[in-house]
């Protein structure tokens, strides 16, 4: 392929060099006795042109393999991380995350039209994405006091029947009972949380910019926690996202267990946990 290759780049070099001959050529048979006196001699003109071209030609050569060896590069490195990415889909294992995530972000347009070219479901590349980064961010979120967190639960949870009501603040659950969102605000809040109920996309950043948390754990359809994720990541936070069971506009499900396993561990967790059983 890499002999076919130069091969396609050799013969677009041989085609760029004839045209410029032929144009020295006509130039030289073609040149007006008045206008040869006038310049120096055509035998010149034709000379640099000669020049040129043998600059040009090296050139040419240069830029063609630098275009054919990126492209493989590029190819083979696509195919690899989608590999890849099926592999982690499948056996849940992430080895060297921080790398494999940032050669997924670099190839994520490539490596997703991969797998629409071949028929396969490209949110998978999102799923990983998105457990990579929890696998890269969760020591530091858990490292950090309850207090200095904030978690973000879509307002999708809702009971089609709250009668919360729409601040700047978010939805004010008011723990009426019908879903499980007051209740958990309530045990999270009581811990030390930050604790939302989102209402829109640009909420989450106007709040990160008002209430500055250190750590942020965020709930959401797949889309949403991807989002979310790389919002974070641009802020420099490190979050952790959780993705619904269900997704939909409207009375969504979530994996509770799955959510205060990740919101009530941390560091301060163990300390206190550790000093109980001490005692
Ligand atoms: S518990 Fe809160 S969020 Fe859930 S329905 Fe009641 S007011 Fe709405």
């Amino acid at each position: 392929m890499a002999t076919s290759g130069a091969n396609t780049s050799n013969n677009l070099m041989v085609g760029a060099n004839s045209f410029f001959v032929i144009i020295v050529f006509i130039l030289d048979i073609n040149l007006p006795p008045v206008r040869a006196k006038t310049y120096p001699s055509s035998g010149i003109i034709k000379l640099c042109l000669l020049i040129t071209i043998c600059m040009l030609d090296s050139l040419y050569l240069v830029i063609g393999q630098i275009i054919i060896y990126f492209l493989l590069i590029t190819v083979v490195t696509t195919v690899s991380i989608a590999i890849f990415v099926i592999y982690s889909f499948r056996t849940g294992t992430f080895p060297f995350p921080n790398v494999v995530l940032s050669g997924i972000l670099a190839l994520e347009g490539s490596v997703k039209a991969l797998f629409r070219l071949f028929k396969v479901d490209d949110s998978i590349v999102d799923d990983v994405v998105i457990r990579l980064r929890n696998k890269v961010s969760l020591k530091r979120f858990e490292s950090l006091p309850f207090e200095k967190k904030a978690i973000f639960l879509p307002q999708c949870l809702r009971s089609v029947d709250c009668p919360a009501k729409l601040s700047s603040e978010g939805i004010q659950c008011i723990n009426c009972g019908r879903c499980n969102i007051g209740g958990a605000k309530e045990k999270l809040e009581q811990l030390g949380y930050m604790v939302f109920v989102v209402p829109g996309s640009s909420f989450i950043k106007r709040m990160i910019l008002k209430y500055k948390p250190e750590a942020i754990l965020g709930v959401g359809c797949i889309s949403e926690v991807k989002d979310g994720l790389d919002l974070c990541h641009r802020f420099g936070i490190p979050a952790v996202g959780i993705q619904l069971d269900t997704d939909g506009c409207i009375s969504t499900a979530l994996d509770w267990g799955v959510f205060y396993n990740t919101a009530h561990h941390t560091a301060k967790a163990d300390k206190n946990a550790s000093e109980s059983s001490h005692s």
